[in-house]
């Protein structure tokens, strides 16, 4: 059916109220006639046709018209109230205190463990092609390096102090954060120092924890991310950083909101921070917890903390919104964990989606959500993706 026969047909068929057919007289500058004239369904598709195409061809307002906004590639990214770039990026590392090891994680496709030998070749080209921002995680793999007080943590010879200092020498433009936790490190594999009973000493374990986090800084990490969830640890941390002069030049990201769940398997596998009893739902959060998670974050902001950090991603965009909400002068971080990540590879390997296309979408809804900053092992894929 041509356009013109349409907006006739369209035209036969209307009957249009009282109220509409007012409207139209008016619009037109006619004087109001009657509406049930002889002539009048014969004269009303002549001028439909030839006054106003929009008039017939949809049924709602001008405001029901959005195609026009997003048909080009270019209007569409400008939809995006925050758009992925580059320096939006934290690249986790997983680093160990075996020189020269290079070993495949294999619930993580694509990331490896590696020894402090092989960090810079690993780098280089990624920073080549602007990557801007890593966090380390250490994995000591040493026989009896863990004991009950994660005394290896801040070894100034363990691998994360080695390792910023070598990465900071190496690429000094690059943005260093250091996770703080006792996890990796502890016999028992809890993220502080536990009481008889096997619960966390909150005291004991804030004590260390936040000297922990002033080791990494002064070796010259940027930024310390306590992992922890103990009570109390960011303003511990900050007055520290204070008391040592380092406050002004440490930027304090706080895994605030960070829920407890299944989504850390492959992190842990990688990490070797398995707990060796019980579970961490005493201190992180419950998943349904968002009241919980709204207080956590005030908290952290109160206590000086200067990003807030969401983790999981995908499956709390409500905790995000909250914390970009709560934090509104601040930047909000979201770490899309290694459970998300292997999620998105299976499902691409299973052939449910493509896997960049996945790595996007899912990206962009965490921005969406209110992130400003995306811890994520698809890094060094977006630095290639955001290239092309
Ligand atoms: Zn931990």
């Amino acid at each position: 059916m041509s356009f013109s026969s349409l907006v006739n047909d369209l035209s036969f068929k209307d009957k249009p109220s009282a109220a509409s057919e007012q409207r139209r007289q008016m619009a037109r500058g006619s004087s109001v006639s009657t509406f049930d004239d002889g002539r009048s369904h014969l004269s009303r598709a002549r001028s439909y046709a030839s006054t106003s195409a929009t008039s017939v061809s949809i049924s709602g307002d001008i405001a029901s018209q959005l195609h026009g906004g997003y048909s080009h590639p270019l209007a569409r990214s400008w939809q995006a109230e925050r758009q992925l770039t580059k320096s939006m990026l934290i690249y986790p590392l997983f680093i160990t205190d075996n020189d020269d090891e290079d070993t495949p994680i294999p619930s993580l496709p694509g990331q490896n463990r590696r020894g402090i030998n092989k960090i810079v070749p690993h780098l280089e080209p990624l920073v080549r092609k602007g990557l801007r921002s890593v966090i380390l995680f250490g994995v000591p793999l040493e026989p009896n390096v863990k004991d009950a007080l994660g005394t290896a943590a801040d070894d100034p010879k363990g691998p994360v102090i080695a390792s910023i200092r070598l990465i900071k020498q190496r690429f000094p433009q690059l943005f260093i954060v250091a996770d703080v936790c006792l996890c990796e490190y502890t016999s028992h594999g809890h993220c502080g120092i536990l009481r008889d009973d096997g619960s966390l000493n909150n005291e004991l374990s804030v004590d260390r924890i936040s000297d922990v986090a002033i080791a990494y800084a002064q070796a010259g990490a940027h930024s310390v991310a306590p992992s922890d969830m103990n009570d109390g640890r960011i303003r511990a941390i900050k007055l520290k950083l204070i008391e040592a002069g380092i406050a002004h030049r440490v930027l304090l990201m706080s895994y605030a909101a960070k829920f407890s769940g299944c989504l850390y398997g492959p992190f842990r596998d990688a990490a070797g921070s398995v707990p060796s009893f019980g579970d961490r739902k005493c201190y992180q959060l419950p998943p349904g917890g968002r009241g919980l998670a709204r207080r956590a974050i005030e908290r952290d902001i109160s206590e000086g903390a200067d990003i807030i950090m969401v983790k999981p991603a995908s499956q709390y965009l409500d905790i995000i919104s909250d914390a970009k909400d709560i934090g509104k002068n601040m930047p909000i971080a979201a770490y899309q964990v290694s459970g998300e990540y292997a999620m998105i590879h299976a499902g691409a390997k299973a052939g449910v989606f493509d896997l960049k296309t996945m790595a996007f979408e899912s990206t962009e809804g965490i921005l969406r959500a209110g992130a400003t900053i995306v811890i994520s092992y698809f890094t060094p894929d977006f630095l290639d993706w955001l290239e092309s």
